[in-house]
């Protein structure tokens, strides 16, 4: 037996659970909209009774507020399942499309066709959203998927094992908990689709192991955002946000400011504002912030470890710790940091950082700072902080990234008409609302002939034959 089936072998019931589900995906793909309408809203319906159940398990795996799971575990669902609910039928209807004057006769349509059997491989970060957000899109299109959340966060994928259970059949949707040996085997199996969400590596691996059936692929990928303020920027109102941006989830955010290029003129204005926002935000008493209900925790252990190598690496090879530095290993507790003095020989600019460590990098001329962005990997975001229209315009037109907020940070992902994803390292694909829809969706052209005949271009090729290419030419 081969390796990649021996792995499958080793968890039978994903084989049974694939089989059953590619029984039914032909039933599934005939389903109308108001009857996704209804399987979406019964995820609705659960969330609802099950709010306190969702805060609990994000607390018990890293301590996440109860406040920021509503906001940004909760509320992005909902607003996924409200958004979509209310455009399903309007993107399931057929859509005509032009007919260019030489197919007259014919009418040309698109059709959205369920893909099928759909995986959907989560991270750990934001455990619930993460996976069930795509879910939602995956029902809309018609499909039937497993779901595997992430081993990281065994709390909240235990409960929602016990969701999906509770709301759908096994062939409809199921759940596999575990770690990347249930994802080897699931990646193994001919899915249509499969939607992935996590780091470039293990990415690279799922598009290797989708290559063997085909199958398309959803990319939801991570990486360094970088964040610019010129001189001209509102340098309070940029420190309050990229602070929100960065410590939200304990920086464990894809699109988390992940490093600040800060023109050289507003650089110590902003650290200050930096320092004084993460104050208000988590410590208005002036107690610790360790203290604060409102800060979550790394992980675990070995992302602690990781990030604070991270910043012992700066540390030694000249950084300087200007803001915080408290950590405390036995809580996995890391005080938001700010680092200075950093240069491309250390680790904290090499990798994501995916914490609460922020290094800030000074510039003179915006060239100098796109230099900065343009030798590393095309980021999932790139935020801008200005009020100099041509500053915006010339670092866009200059850069490449996933997605771009200007004079804001994080909202991108909450707007479902807006495409959310990467490029490249940081992704391949789009979602939200439409977009993860078309994800799941083969885009399928149709056509039809009504009246008229195409028989004078065929054989024999007479000069007639020819002049008729000709004429059809000069009509394009
Ligand atoms: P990860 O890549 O380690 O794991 C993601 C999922 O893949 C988990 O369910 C894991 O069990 C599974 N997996 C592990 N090995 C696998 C393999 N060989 N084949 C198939 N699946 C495998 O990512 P993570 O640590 O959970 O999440 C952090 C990363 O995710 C960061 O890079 C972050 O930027 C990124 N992320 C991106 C987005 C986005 O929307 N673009 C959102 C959240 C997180």
């Amino acid at each position: 037996m081969n390796t990649l089936l021996a792995e499958t072998a080793l968890y039978p019931d994903l084989q049974t659970v694939f089989t059953a589900q590619r029984r039914q995906a032909p039933h599934m793909a005939l389903t109308t909209a108001s009857e996704r309408i209804e399987r979406i809203r019964r995820i609705a319906t659960w969330i609802t009774a099950h709010e306190t159940a969702i805060q609990q398990a994000a607390y018990n795996d890293f301590r996440k507020p109860a406040t920021e799971v509503t906001l940004s575990e909760i509320l992005a669902v909902w607003l996924e399942i409200k958004h979509t609910s209310r455009r399903l039928k309007q993107w399931m209807k057929p859509q005509r499309l032009p007919t260019t004057i030489s197919m007259m006769g014919t009418r040309s349509y698109l059709h959205h066709e369920p893909k099928g059997n759909v995986l959907i491989l989560a991270p750990w970060n934001y455990p619930f959203a993460l996976t069930i957000r795509p879910l939602v899109s995956a029902i809309a299109a018609g499909n039937v998927a497993i779901l595997k959340p992430s081993e990281l966060t065994p709390h909240m994928a235990a409960l929602i094992r016990q969701m999906i259970t509770e709301l759908f059949p096994v062939n409809e949707v199921a759940v596999f908990e575990g770690g990347a040996a249930v994802a080897q085997a699931l990646v193994q199996l001919p899915f249509n689709h499969i939607f992935f969400t996590g780091s470039p590596a293990v990415g690279r691996e799922v598009m290797k192991a989708a290559a063997t059936h085909l199958a398309s692929v959803t990319l939801e990928l991570g990486g360094k955002s970088p964040a610019i303020i010129d001189e001209t920027a509102n340098i309070r109102q940029a420190a309050e946000q990229l602070a929100w941006g960065k410590c939200l989830n304990n920086g464990q955010t894809c699109i988390a400011p992940d490093y600040v290029l800060v023109h050289s003129s507003v650089k110590d204005s902003f650290v200050q504002a930096y320092e004084t926002a993460v104050k208000t935000m988590y410590s208005p008493d002036g107690k610790p912030i360790e203290a604060s209900d409102s800060y979550a925790r790394i992980v675990n252990e070995r992302h602690f470890e990781r990030l604070r190598s991270l910043v012992h690496d700066a540390l030694a090879k000249g950084a300087r710790v200007v803001v915080g530095g408290s950590m405390k290993a036995e809580q996995n507790f890391i005080e938001p940091i700010v680092l200075e003095g950093v240069t491309n020989d250390m680790v904290v600019m090499q990798e994501e950082i995916f914490g609460p460590v922020l290094p800030v990098l000074p510039y003179t001329s915006l060239d100098e700072a796109l230099q900065v962005i343009n030798e590393r990997e095309k980021p999932l975001a790139l935020y801008i902080h200005s009020k100099n229209r041509n500053n915006i315009a010339y670092i866009q037109a200059r850069t490449s990234a996933g997605d771009t907020v200007i004079n804001d940070t994080l909202l991108q992902f909450t707007n479902t008409e807006l495409p959310f994803g990467g490029i490249n390292n940081s992704g391949l694909g789009k979602s939200n609302g439409f977009f993860s829809f078309q994800e799941f969706s083969n885009q399928r052209g149709v056509m039809q002939r009504d009246f008229g005949l195409m028989q004078w271009l065929y054989p024999p090729y007479t000069d007639k034959v020819n002049r008729l290419i000709s004429y059809i030419k000069r009509l394009a």
